[in-house]
């Protein structure tokens, strides 16, 4: 494992939020002779900020991933186009509804799921900054929504619950009039 790099030195932490520790009066060590915290050695883990990438257009390029990103690049390390590689923020949100499929039957589906992510090497300047990913149902995308856009969509889906809610209650003022005629 001659390419895991030392313990780093923790160069991305801000002084203002290190936490200053109390001396501990009982400790057997002295503060200056304990090592910086590192991964044993016996069970080393992948450095999940950085990732090597064989671009399909030829050449290897290394890339660091931004702060936060919970993207399992695996796929990324067989080989990718620079411009499709992306950093992920967070899990996926979504839902389901039970949908009837004669093939199928009733089967959960996902609806109006969403993530964030980056493109940081998109011919497109909109991917190259952080945006939302969102499926309104599988195999429909609205592939870059800025904070205002996912906004407009958020106040149109849930302007559509209030109108559900209408028909909720036309619901049951139809069943309570069916039922009494
Ligand atoms: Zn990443």
């Amino acid at each position: 494992m001659s390419n895991v790099p030392p313990c780093p030195a923790p160069v991305s932490v801000s002084a203002a939020t290190i936490t200053p520790q109390p001396p501990a009066a009982s400790s057997p060590v002295s503060p200056a002779t304990v090592p910086p915290q590192c991964p044993a050695e016996s069970a080393p883990v992948p450095v999940r900020g950085s990732f090597t990438v064989p671009l399909i257009t030829g050449g290897v390029f290394t890339e660091s991933c931004p702060s936060g990103c919970t993207r399992d690049h695996a796929l990324d390390a067989r080989g990718a186009f620079l411009e499709d590689l992306y950093h992920q923020f967070g899990e996926p949100v979504s839902t389901t509804v039970p949908v009837f499929d004669a093939g199928d039957g009733t089967a959960p589906m996902p609806i109006l799921a969403a993530h964030i992510q980056v493109d940081p090497y998109s011919s497109e300047a909109r991917l190259r900054v952080p945006h939302v990913v969102l499926e309104p149902a599988p195999d429909d995308v609205m592939e870059c929504l800025d904070p205002v856009e996912l906004g407009a969509v958020i106040a149109q889906v849930r302007a559509h619950c209030d109108r559900l809610d209408g028909v909720l209650a036309r619901l049951v003022a139809a069943r309570a009039e069916y039922e009494g005629a």
